[in-house]
């Protein structure tokens, strides 16, 4: 079925005055503009024009399996994007990338993710993407160097590795049961890694893992945490078992890895020993509102398709949309949208001006997986039968949102959070 492209609003200005509580600070800040400058506008139309000329016609390219594509399949496609100009948007210029910032990752990823292909095309995709952007917050020169770059470049792949079967760490990461035990047994002091980590997104063909893991020699004692940086075939790093997940599109899949002896130099810890769920923090607030942009573009190609069928199809004597139920499913759909993009687009402006955006990037975590997993699901009811099959990619797009509600916090966590911060503050007033 053809599908339309189309632009979410070109532009506009809200001059109200934001505010934001942050860590139970209350923050004015400077005026919200939402204008589009010209070179992320041009950006945009680029990316929309490679996802429509270069991504929508190897959708059904036999080289994807249920767990993402092929290595080969993702080299191609980040070939394609290399040469289009569009690889890895959201990194530095001197790694490799196009240096954007929030704001204009918002209006660039919300294009790529018209086709969750374009995504992985322009390296844009989890975990790699946010993996990418803590290396470049807190690597030093060396780490960056051997690992990011190649990231960078699409050469290689990361996971990243937090989430432990019960009763370890999940929802609440602070159960973490990996350890992480510093040994001077060889000349310089080392660390030894042991654990089992599980849903590691990507683990299967990465070459790089970071790992959360408790050092408990720390000073911080058990409140300590910290990531390592480590190559996925060091003896020590076990991938058990692909999960057979309802979700299949992201690179590699989901895994279980088992951690057993894994020793890591000094040199392989990223950032400062004891501070990694101060980073982790720093990886999720930026990370969680970049799924928000990519998947409210596959909520919006699912919303066009919805709309084509609904202007074309009829029953009882009319168009589909001309009948008020399915008009209201279109009308419901166009405001979720749009309510999404305002609230990535605000705290995409916080994450601007330096302000940590927590809760408003959880408001946003929520507002989005909620909104766009029933925008999906109301474009599936609208299809009809259609909606059910692979004919269209809406039945596909409603398997891959409905995790979101669950990883990078469950909505009920951030409720939760928020509630506490509303509490404490009185929340945004
Ligand atoms: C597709 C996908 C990809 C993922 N990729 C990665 C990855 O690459 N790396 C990684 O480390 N992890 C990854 N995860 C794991 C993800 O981060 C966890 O699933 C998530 O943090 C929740 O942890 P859990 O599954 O252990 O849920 P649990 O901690 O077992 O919680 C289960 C449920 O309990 C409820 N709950 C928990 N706490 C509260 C509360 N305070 N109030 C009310 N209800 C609550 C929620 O409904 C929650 O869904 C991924 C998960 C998915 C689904």
């Amino acid at each position: 079925m053809p599908v339309a492209m189309r632009c979410p609003a070109r532009a506009f200005r809200d001059m109200s005055r934001g505010r934001a509580v942050i860590a139970g600070r209350r923050v004015e800040s400077a005026n919200m503009d939402f204008s589009i400058p010209d070179e992320v506008a041009r950006l945009r139309e680029r990316t929309e024009r490679f996802v429509r000329d270069a991504i929508l016609p190897r959708e059904a390219d036999p080289r994807q399996t249920a767990h993402g594509p092929t290595e080969e399949f993702r080299l191609d496609l980040v070939a394609l994007a290399r040469r289009a100009g569009l690889l890895s948007p959201h990194v530095g210029r001197e790694w490799g990338g196009l240096g954007l910032d929030h704001r204009a990752k918002a209006v660039v990823f919300e294009a790529a993710g018209y086709a969750p292909l374009a995504t992985i095309a322009m390296n844009v995709f989890a975990p790699d993407e946010a993996n990418m952007h803590l290396l470049e917050q807190v690597g030093d020169g060396q780490q960056k160097e051997q690992w990011l770059r190649p990231l960078a470049s699409g050469a290689i792949r990361s996971c990243f590795m937090m989430t432990e079967p019960a009763p370890g760490a999940g929802a609440d990461p602070s159960m973490l049961l990996t350890t992480a035990r510093r040994t001077k047994a060889a000349a310089d002091s080392e660390f030894v890694i042991d654990g089992t980590k599980w849903l590691v997104t990507g683990a299967v063909g990465a070459r790089l893992a970071i790992i959360m893991a408790r050092t408990e020699d720390d000073r911080l004692g058990p409140a300590g945490a910290t990531m390592f940086l480590s190559r996925m075939d060091a003896p020590g790093i076990h991938v058990e078992r692909l999960l057979d997940t309802l979700d299949q599109y992201m690179t590699g899949g989901h895994a279980v890895v088992r951690l057993e002896g894994l020793r890591l130099p000094e040199s392989a810890v990223l950032g400062r020993v004891g501070e990694g769920f101060r980073y982790a923090q720093a990886r999720l607030a930026p990370a969680r509102l970049t799924h928000c942009m990519r998947w409210l573009g596959a909520a919006r190609r699912c919303h066009d398709i919805a709309t084509d069928y609904a202007r074309t199809r009829h029953a009882f004597g009319k168009p589909l949309g001309e009948h008020e139920g399915v008009g209201f499913m279109l009308a419901d759909n166009e405001m979720d949208i749009h309510t999404c993009r305002l609230a990535i687009w605000h705290a995409a402006w916080l994450l601007d001006q330096a302000e940590r955006a927590r809760h408003e990037s959880s408001m946003a975590k929520v507002i989005c997986s909620e909104a766009i997993w029933r925008v999906v699901d109301r474009s599936m009811q609208i299809l009809g039968g259609l909606g059910i099959t692979d004919d269209t990619i809406v039945a596909r797009l409603f398997r891959e949102v409905r995790p979101f509600r669950i990883y990078d916090g469950p909505s009920e966590v951030h409720r939760w959070s928020i509630a506490q911060r509303v509490l404490r503050t009185g929340g945004l007033g």
